[in-house]
Parts: C-alpha cells; structure tokens; sequence
C-alpha cells in the first residue's frame, strides 16, 4: 500500500465483534478477568484500552516502527522519555527547540542535574563537536525546529550518534510521517504532540512515542504505565480519526504555506521569512533532500519589533491568534510572548527569537484567502 492507503486502513482494521468500521470507543477503566491473572489481553485502561491499541498500532505503522505509544501530551511523552535516562545523563540537542521541551529539560538539569548541550541546529560537525566533549545519552532532534525552520541534517547527525554507539530522538510534530520519517533513516525514538497535524483539528491533547527497537519498546511501555500520563479512549479515537485525513490535510498546509510564504517574501514590510521551501531558505537543498514537501508552517520577521508583530496579529481575521499548529484553521502567534516565553529573554535573542517574529500555521483554507489575509496584516505595520 502507498501511504494514502495505509493512513486510511491502519489501525487494526473493522471491529471483529460486530464489523464496525472505527474502532469502539472503550469508555472503562477496567476489564473482568476469567480468574485472577486470566484476561482477553486488557486488565485496566492505564496499562492498555483497545481503543489505544488501534491508535498505538497505527502510530508504528505510519513511523515504521516496532512499538507505538500514545501519552496525554506531548510533553507527557516527553517526560516518559526522559524517565528512562540513569540520573547523570548528558543530552545533545539543537538550539531551536519548543519551548515546553527546553523548560522541561532545564527542570530537569535543576531537579536531578540532568545535563543538556545545545548546538547549532544547522551544523553536523556541531554535533560531533559536542558527542566528541563527553559522553552522551541521547541526542534530541527537532526538525523543522520551532519557530525559525531551520533543519537538521538527520542522516548527517543520526550517522554521527550511531558511529559513538548514542540514542537518537526524533520530535516529528512538524513534518509527520507524511513528510519524513526519522526511523527509516535510523533514528531509535519519535516523538509527537499529536496535538498539532496527527490530530489535525485543534480539539484535543496527545502525544506519541514510536520505537524502533522492540525491546526498548517494552521498556518504554512499562515507563508508559508506571508513569500513567495515559489518553483517554474519546481523545485516541479523535487522533486515529485524524490520522484518516493527514495526507490530504497535509498536501493543503503544503500548497497554503508556499502561497503565504512567497507572498510575504515579496513584500518590502517584512525582514526576513522563514520557510524551507523558499529558495531563499539556506537549507533549501536539504529540504527538498530530506522531506516529501516544505508543511504549513511559515514564521515572518517583522522591523518594528513587538510592536509591529502586535499591529500585524491584531489586522489578521482569518488567523486565530491562539497557541499551538497543525489544525484545519490557522492560528498565528508571538513566539516571544507566547510558545517561548519560558524561554529566558537572552536566550531567546542568542538563538534569533526577536521580539518582531510572528509564526504562522497555514490551515487548509483557500490559499488565496490567506495570501490577502497576511497582506492585511502587513498593511497594518
Ligand atoms: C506542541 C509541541 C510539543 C508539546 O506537545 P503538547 O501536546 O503540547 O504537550 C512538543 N514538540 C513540539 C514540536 C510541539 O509543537
């Protein structure tokens, strides 16, 4: 099957009681056991619920791994991961990531002295650099990084960790498995806030760990149930649902984003915009190497810092201005005020978060509607 056809039919397939074609909705917290330890496969729903399962096996499938895992969040996903690293761990990871992921690592660096090196997302021999200055748990990877769409060079950097014998981490959130797919090119770990285009509809929270290896695959799924940061059955349904619709959802972020990208480039308001499919972008080449299209997201320098980034979010109609990505409708936002206010102010400015960036996610509206949307917003500036 290509993977239009397999988005439609993973998940386990018709119900085998009664044929119908979604999977139930396990609204229980508990199973009746036979005798004690005698059971159909599901004892109580934080080990495991059938409606999690279809979510969970579909998830491996689309990632081509072993084992998927679906979590309450994305940072609930996030926190299991990190429960597997032995206290005094080392992490590397690029310098742009979501902002809940870098105060989550710095709680972390606090709380039990994990330590956390950040690099230039941009340079492989920035990450030899830092394997080379100590040995190192996990290298965690974002790609494209949030807010400023730079890109990692992943089989660069995969190769690089494998050569020293370290774990490597995919956040997939941006791309999806529709636009690449870490594990084929040897990542050991994805992880997604389904939240955003798995999801796909802005109405739920959720998250995703997929493993390539089947052992640290059961090894993950213990954490998954010692940890509890489980989803309920209603909120597995609604990602599995979204799941049906990702190819088609993400060919109409693909076509908004490069319409919204190329408008904004061509106007002289605007300082810099950043999208890997622009040919200005200066990882172009890798992007169109690395990924099966450039996605709906598209960030935008504004000269006139907070104030004209303000100007320009409060002109929009079409955008929501609203945290979060990967919905039907588009949002826009501050990165500054908003997704990476927990990011302190100069580290912030260090890693090019100024106060004039505004980051758009393009929905899948008309194209031509959210072109004159964000020159509405620039005539306001
Ligand atoms: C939103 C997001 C997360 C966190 O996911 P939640 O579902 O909000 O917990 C992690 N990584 C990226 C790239 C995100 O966009």
């Amino acid at each position: 099957m290509r993977f239009d056809s397999t988005l439609v039919h993973t998940g386990g397939g018709p119900d085998r009681l009664t044929g119908a074609v979604n999977p139930p909705v396990y609204l229980t917290s508990t199973f009746q056991q036979e005798a004690p330890n005698e059971n159909r496969g599901f004892v109580y729903s934080r080990s495991g619920n059938p409606t999690r399962a279809a979510l969970e096996s579909a998830l491996a499938e689309l990632e081509g791994g072993r084992r998927g895992l679906a979590f309450a969040s994305g940072l609930g996903a996030l926190t299991t991961l990190l429960e597997d690293l032995p206290s005094g761990s080392r992490i590397v990871a690029g310098d742009d990531l979501y902002g809940g992921t870098w105060r989550l690592f710095d709680h972390h660096r606090r709380q039990f002295g994990l330590r956390v090196e950040y690099v230039d997302p941009t340079s492989p021999a920035a990450f030899a650099a830092a394997l080379d200055a100590g040995p190192t748990t996990l290298v965690y990877l974002e790609t494209p990084t949030n807010p400023l769409l730079k890109l990692i060079d992943l089989r660069a950097v995969i190769r690089l960790a494998k050569a020293r014998r370290v774990r490597v981490a995919v956040d997939n959130t941006f791309a999806t498995p529709y636009l690449q797919r870490p594990l084929e090119l040897g990542a050991d770990v994805v992880l997604h806030s389904t939240t955003k285009y798995l999801g796909g509809h802005s109405d739920l929270i959720g998250g995703a760990l997929v493993v390539a290896d089947a052992r640290w695959g059961d090894r993950l799924a213990w954490l998954q149930n010692a940890v509890g940061a489980v989803p309920g059955p209603v909120d597995c349904f609604l990602v599995l649902r979204g799941v049906r619709t990702l190819g088609v959802r993400m060919r109409a972020h693909d076509r908004n984003g490069r319409a919204v990208a190329a408008a904004l480039a061509r106007s002289r308001r605007v300082r810099r915009v950043y999208y890997p499919g622009l040919p200005s972008h200066p990882q172009h080449a890798l992007a169109r190497r690395q990924m099966a299209g450039f996605g709906g997201m598209v960030s935008v320098d504004l000269p006139g810092g907070a104030r004209a980034a303000r100007r320009f979010l409060k002109a929009l109609r079409l955008f929501t201005l609203a945290e979060s990505l990967g919905g039907v409708e588009s949002l826009a936002e501050h990165p500054a005020s908003m997704t990476h206010a927990s990011v302190p102010a100069a580290e912030r400015a260090a890693r090019g978060v100024g106060d004039g960036l505004v980051r758009l996610s393009c929905g899948i509206e008309d194209a031509r509607d959210l072109v004159a949307d964000v020159e509405r917003g620039l005539r306001a500036v």
